[in-house]
């Protein structure tokens, strides 16, 4: 408590704790220098009953004062000790009853003293609020900065000199999965678990090496594993920052997140051999059937030959599926697909595509339902790729199950078609991003079916383009349904 209160009227009485805080009081100075004085007065008159013994102390201590208060208060305080002290000695010359040559003496020196008196006060009380203005400059300067670096979207981490962390924006906390630590210094080692980087050691710090070799180190990728146990890869710079004279004052990191894009990129590689798995899969087929024909023909009667060449236009079909696919995606992709709309009777085509379907897999049982009367304007081809996409896949992931309903009815002003398998199912997690671009759901059972999850893109492009919507109500292991409408015409 009592070191509390100590340590309290410390700080008011310091100048130095005053430094940069623009407060300059007038009443403290003003009640501190008359105490003093009177304490001055009542010690030479009482104590040592010498009025005139007070030549000296009322040199000194008023000096003291005004150096003091010039500091602490300004030119506030500076000159208030000033106008004070020079009272001061006037009072003196009074009650001493100075007269004649004593008396123009003491005016004269009272007057030059006052005189650098006033250039002392002035010139520290300047100075003072000069550095006080300079300090607020600073501070605000300081705050601009971080206030336009917490904005930033990438994460910034800066150190001082020595490779004591300094400052830290949310992003690079967020970034990192962590709160990264204040103080912590980044030549003893790394403060995030590195699990992989390129081009140096994971236990060296990206800032530690850029403050030892006063270099920029640009883009370097790594990744590293957040508190939570998430994978993040990230692309980082860093660099030391040198004043204008070279010398090193600190050092900065930039973080960015790029898991997104790795990940899109992986997807991509994913893709391109997967693509070229299910091209080439029928085409040896293909070749191997077509050699065998080619070298001896008469070894195969009629029945084996038809087999052989009704397999092969299978694999064509496959093949021709496939490309146009592939088409479909890249022309979405530059905005090339282009629609050919007319009036025509949904439930009509839907019809028909279940009657094509049926003869092309003749264990399921697919039947329809649904009668209704009203139009949509939209491309027939492409709603037609959309509801065989729907049953192929309705056919490909319902197993050993037989049943597939395929349903058309009216609500609201929309035709609403639905196609219902009683199969694999589709886990909660899963049934949004099965309609992104080239997404399969990884799953042991069904890593055997071909396809390159292009399908249900698509679909979901062309429903969407014709101001329709496609949805999926699923569950594991139970079986899925498929829907989607279009706005009746007129
Ligand atoms: P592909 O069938 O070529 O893989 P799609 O885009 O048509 O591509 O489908 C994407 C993924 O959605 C499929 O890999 C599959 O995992 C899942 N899927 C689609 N339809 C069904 C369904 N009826 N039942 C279960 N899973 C399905």
């Amino acid at each position: 408590m009592f070191a509390k209160v100590m340590k309290g009227i410390v700080q008011y009485l310091s100048p130095i704790n005053r430094l940069g805080k623009r407060k300059y009081s007038f009443f403290f100075p003003l009640f501190s220098i008359l105490f003093t004085f009177i304490f001055i007065e009542a010690f030479v008159q009482i104590i040592l009953k010498n009025p005139d013994a007070v030549g000296l102390l009322a040199i000194f201590i008023p000096i003291a004062l005004i150096i003091y208060f010039a500091f602490r208060d300004g030119l506030k305080g500076g000159f208030t000790a000033v106008v004070l002290t020079i009272s001061y000695y006037f009072y003196i010359i009074y009650s001493r009853e100075h007269s004649g040559e004593q008396l123009i003496t003491s005016l004269e020196t009272t007057g030059v003293l006052g005189l650098l008196y006033f250039l002392l006060a002035g010139i520290i009380g300047w100075l003072k609020q000069t550095i006080d203005k300079l300090i607020e400059l600073e501070a605000d300067e300081r705050r601009r900065f971080q206030a336009i670096v917490q904005q930033l979207p990438v994460g910034v981490i800066i150190t001082d000199k020595d490779g004591a962390i300094g400052f830290v924006n949310r992003r690079a906390n967020n970034i990192l999965g962590m709160k990264i630590p204040i103080g912590f210094n980044v030549m003893k080692g790394v403060f995030v678990k590195v699990v992989e980087s390129k081009n140096f050691p994971t236990s060296q710090s990206l800032l530690g090496r850029a403050l030892k070799s006063g270099k920029t180190i640009i883009s370097e990728e790594l990744t590293i594993e957040t508190e939570s146990g998430r994978k993040v890869y990230i692309e980082a710079s860093a660099s030391a920052i040198r004043n204008k004279h070279g010398r090193i004052i600190a050092a900065a990191e930039i973080v960015s997140d790029v898991t997104a894009q790795k990940e899109h990129e992986k997807r991509k590689d994913d893709f391109v051999n997967m693509a070229s798995h299910e091209l080439k899969t029928p085409i040896t087929s293909m070749k191997l059937y077509l050699d065998a024909l080619a070298r001896n023909s008469k070894k195969y009667d009629r029945e084996q030959i038809n087999k052989m060449v009704t397999s092969v236009r299978n694999q064509t079909e496959r093949l021709q599926k496939l490309v146009s696919d592939l088409l479909d995606v890249s022309r979405l992709q530059t905005g090339k697909l282009s629609f050919q709309k007319d009036k025509f009777d949904l439930a009509k085509l839907v019809e028909d595509a279940v009657i094509e379907l049926r003869a092309f897999a003749p264990e399921k049982k697919i039947t329809f339902s649904g009668k209704i009367a009203g139009k949509v304007l939209a491309d027939q081809f492409r709603i037609y790729q959309v509801i065989t996409n729907l049953l192929t896949n309705a056919i490909k992931y319902s197993g050993d199950t037989r049943d597939i309903n395929v349903r058309v009815k009216k609500e609201k002003k929309r035709v609403v078609v639905s196609v219902q398998d009683f199969g694999f199912g589709i886990a909660k997690d899963q049934q949004k991003k099965i309609f992104d671009r080239l997404y399969q759901v990884m799953d042991d059972r069904e890593k055997t079916f071909p396809g390159l999850g292009m399908g249900l893109y698509i679909s979901r492009e062309i429903v969407r383009r014709h101001k329709g919507q496609i949805w999926v109500e699923s569950e594991k292991g139970k079986g899925s349904t498929f829907f989607f409408n279009l706005p009746m015409s007129g």
